[in-house]
């Protein structure tokens, strides 16, 4: 009997240790991981040179308090201004902290240029911004908020690709609009350049700030550091976390210079966020995701994936409706429920992960070999076979 609270349906297995894109169960089987904690080992399992960087860490000093200067988290801070449209940065521990960090932000931001009642935020409707009580209301999905009463207010909901009611939802009381680039959790669904692009006009035209969650789809995994750089706009804040730890917990919040000048001492905290240990660990990760070419690889064997997942749609199309996404961030969205699909892949030793809409997620590590994306296109088309139509 498991001591653990029953809020996860967890599968019965567990692994005893991983390398590169493969994990090794207890009962001794080897599966293809393309799930990577959720889109959180961004360089694959025992990572050489991030078990060498957090190594040398540990034998130094693992915590501070932020009472003090922490030349690692400053390092770290640094290789994001100077890569991205930000300024500067929040290091937190997690998504959600980073997309509530997001939202204090932008409101400390109307606060201090004498507009406190600027407050309000407009977010998708069901779409994923953590699970603290004021990012499940950010999300408005029933599922995540049943049950944890009273509403938090300040959140107003759009359906994704309402544009009509989007627009009208923009008050005097709105401070900005917060969306996923990429919704992960949500199934998948991309929006498109053309639409952040006419966002941010929209936002610049109402005087609002432009919020990109980019937790799930930042830090490569469009094949773009952030996925809205394919839009070439510049956003006000972005929340991110699970691929710049590689595995260890961190978030951040990024944000230009003019919204980070509310962020004044008291404003905002926290204990753990932007320790040496967490610090070293992410500049491990960017170091490797700067490389030259790294992120080009991403891109090019990943349009690979898609063209050949999308091969296999066209012979399946019984089976599979769409092939979604960007990058490593793919979606096999299916014309049934998907779970037993899944638990095959599973039995084929490909480890997959759901999403909403009958969606299957594809999030390989972003150093994944092309001899490791033949081997899950194998995988799949061999279970699309088991399927008699
Ligand atoms: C995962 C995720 C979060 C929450 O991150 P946690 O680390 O689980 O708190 C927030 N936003 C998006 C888009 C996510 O995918």
């Amino acid at each position: 009997m498991s001591a653990l609270a029953k809020n996860y349906n967890r599968k019965k297995i567990s692994f005893k240790k991983g390398k590169g894109s493969y994990l090794y169960s207890t009962n001794g089987k080897k599966y293809l991981d393309f799930i990577q904690g959720i889109a959180v080992n961004s360089l694959g399992h025992a990572n050489p040179n991030l078990i060498k960087a957090i190594n040398k860490q540990s034998k130094k000093v693992w915590h501070v308090s932020n009472a003090f200067i922490i030349p690692e988290g400053e390092k770290l801070a640094k290789k994001l201004t100077q890569k991205t449209f930000a300024d500067a940065v929040i290091f937190q521990n997690s998504g959600t902290e980073a997309t509530e960090a997001a939202i204090k932000v932008a409101r400390r931001y109307f606060y201090s240029i004498g507009k406190p009642n600027k407050n309000r935020i407009i977010c998708i409707k069901n779409s994923f911004h953590g699970r603290t009580i004021a990012a499940i209301n950010a999300s408005g999905s029933k599922k995540m908020t049943e049950g944890f009463g009273p509403k938090v207010p300040g959140f107003d909901h759009f359906e994704f690709g309402n544009h009509q009611k989007m627009k009208k939802l923009i008050k005097k009381n709105t401070a900005a609009i917060m969306v996923e680039t990429v919704m992960g959790e949500g199934g998948i669904k991309v929006i498109p350049n053309w639409c952040i692009k006419e966002l941010r006009k929209l936002c610049n035209k109402k005087g609002i700030l432009l919020i990109l969650d980019e937790v799930q789809c930042g830090i490569g995994r469009s094949g773009k550091f952030f996925a809205f750089e394919g839009a070439k706009v510049k956003p006000d804040i972005v929340p991110i976390a699970k691929g710049i730890g590689g595995g260890f917990p961190i978030g951040a919040v990024l944000m230009t210079n003019k919204v980070a000048k509310a962020m004044i001492p008291g404003t905002h905290g926290s204990t753990f966020g932007g320790n040496p240990l967490a610090m070293s660990v992410g500049n491990a990760v960017l170091d490797q995701i700067f490389k030259k070419g790294f992120l080009k690889n991403v891109k090019k064997l990943s349009s690979y994936f898609h063209i050949e997942l999308n091969k296999i749609q066209k012979q399946f199309p019984q089976i599979i409706q769409e092939v979604r996404g960007v990058g490593y961030l793919i979606g096999i969205k299916l014309l049934f429920n998907q779970t037993k699909f899944i638990q095959q892949l599973m039995d084929n030793k490909l480890l997959t992960i759901r999403a909403s809409e009958n969606v299957i997620r594809i999030l390989p590590p972003l150093n994944v070999k092309k001899s490791e994306i033949d081997l899950a296109l194998r995988i799949i088309k061999k279970v699309c076979y088991t399927y008699k139509i």
